[in-house]
């Protein structure tokens, strides 16, 4: 037994759509997945993230939860689903991308990081083996190997020694997982337990049932397939923009065996173009009866394109970060609600968008509440934006289905180009 389920429903020129089932909801791919780092999204309460948004899966971030409130407490609350009433799939990242990008006091070794809080300073070490502990305790239904993540202008000889280390760090975080499977780590059972899946969606929730090609194993998919109740573990491709060592990194990775395979250390700063060609190169290349997911990755533009190149689930903190700048995403291109030409401007922001806040407020209102510092500008950007990344998904996912892809690709990028971008 597995202890996630992925089947291709599919396919688009290396577009795909799939299933993805975990111990607790089932996941429609492509996926985005909101980034709820505190163990929270910044703005939006879970019950509109259920009801409204339907998102399946969101993020964790170890490094900051394990700073605070801490793993121990973490785990006498039951974990993070129960700590935080989040039913459906968390993916825990690692840590290690925070440990390199946030803390400047740091001191790599073969064994892992030791770095200081960037709270109050304190010490602290996280290794392979660390941060799958973590992970086990948080109780995430998809965690992360621990990667080092160089610099996205780290040479090739220094690219290459930071990947080798990942790879040596992608074996240790396997052997430790394993361990920690098997025996029982968890502070108590997994909700599964006793081998009964419990999704927390009914499955005439999903819009599988509109897929015109796929009458064959159509049925197959509804059946409640035993999943293990484990954690899944999924490794990490590195080699910033060296195609020769992504290729190497992909094989070092897949020669370990991941129940799933992310591409990270893109979108660190590099050419639009270099992300590009990484993904053409190595997405196809990677397992085809695996999920791929594009770390960090992106604006919506960055989702086509990622979705155009193979890839299945991505995460990103922009709805929400942007949202809370006054920055909003519409199908005609971002705008800035801070700009005095929305002051009379009784159109909501997107008129395209289905979302609560654009059938009920109005450009002009939400500039004023931004103006006026009212928080609730901010929670109402940052709801449509997560409105917009996650719809923008699912017209993807049907495009792939009745096989438009391309057509919806170039329509919705002619479409959002078109807005006014001096806005912003
Ligand atoms: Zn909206």
């Amino acid at each position: 037994m597995h202890p996630i389920e992925w089947k291709i429903t599919a396919q688009d020129g290396e577009a795909r759509t799939g299933i993805l089932r975990t111990r607790r909801s089932i996941i429609e791919t492509p996926v985005f997945m909101p980034v709820g780092t505190q163990g929270a999204l910044k703005g939006v309460r879970f019950e509109w993230l259920e009801n409204e948004h339907d998102a399946r899966i969101i993020l964790g971030n170890t490094y900051h939860l394990f700073l605070r409130p801490g793993v121990e407490t973490i785990r006498k609350l039951g974990g993070l689903h129960k700590f935080s009433t989040w039913d459906r799939s968390y993916l825990t990242d690692s840590g290690g991308f925070q440990v390199f990008s946030l803390t400047d006091l740091r001191k790599l070794s073969e064994d892992g990081v030791e770095f200081r809080s960037h709270l109050d300073g304190s010490k602290h070490f996280l290794s392979p083996e660390v941060s799958m502990e973590v992970q086990a305790a948080l109780d995430s239904e998809i965690a992360m190997v621990f990667d080092e993540c160089p610099p996205g202008d780290a040479g090739f000889d220094k690219t290459r020694e930071s990947l080798e280390l990942t790879a040596r760090w992608a074996k240790r975080s396997k052997d430790r997982f394993d361990e920690l499977q098997d025996n029982g780590f968890l502070s108590e059972p997994p909700a599964i337990a006793g081998g009964s899946m419990r999704p927390s969606l009914k499955p005439n929730t999903i819009d599988i049932d509109l897929q015109p090609h796929d009458t064959a194993s159509g049925s197959d998919r509804t059946q409640n397939v035993k999943l293990s109740g484990k954690q899944a573990l999924f490794g990490i491709i590195q080699g910033a923009g060296h195609l020769d060592l992504r290729l190497e990194s992909l094989e070092k990775t897949v020669n370990i065996g991941f129940d799933g395979y992310a591409i990270g250390g893109l979108s660190v700063g590099e050419e639009k173009s270099v992300m590009y060609e990484v993904l053409e190169y190595i997405a196809p290349k990677m397992p085809q009866d695996a999920p791929r997911y594009l770390m960090g990755v992106g604006t919506p533009e960055d989702l086509i394109e990622g979705v155009a190149r193979g890839v299945d689930m991505f995460d990103c903190v922009m709805p929400t970060r942007n949202g809370r700048t006054g920055s909003a995403f519409t199908s005609t291109g971002k705008i800035n609600i801070r700009n005095a030409k929305h002051s009379q401007d009784e159109s909501p922001l997107d008129a395209d968008c289905p979302c609560s806040v654009c059938r009920r407020y109005s450009r002009a209102y939400l500039r004023h509440l931004y103006q006026a510092g009212e928080m609730n500008a901010a929670i109402m950007i940052s709801h449509h934006n997560l409105a917009f990344f996650l719809d923008t998904m699912r017209a993807v996912r049907q495009s792939i289905k009745f096989g438009g892809f391309s057509r919806f690709r170039e329509e919705f990028l002619y479409k959002l180009g078109d807005g006014d971008r001096s806005d912003v």
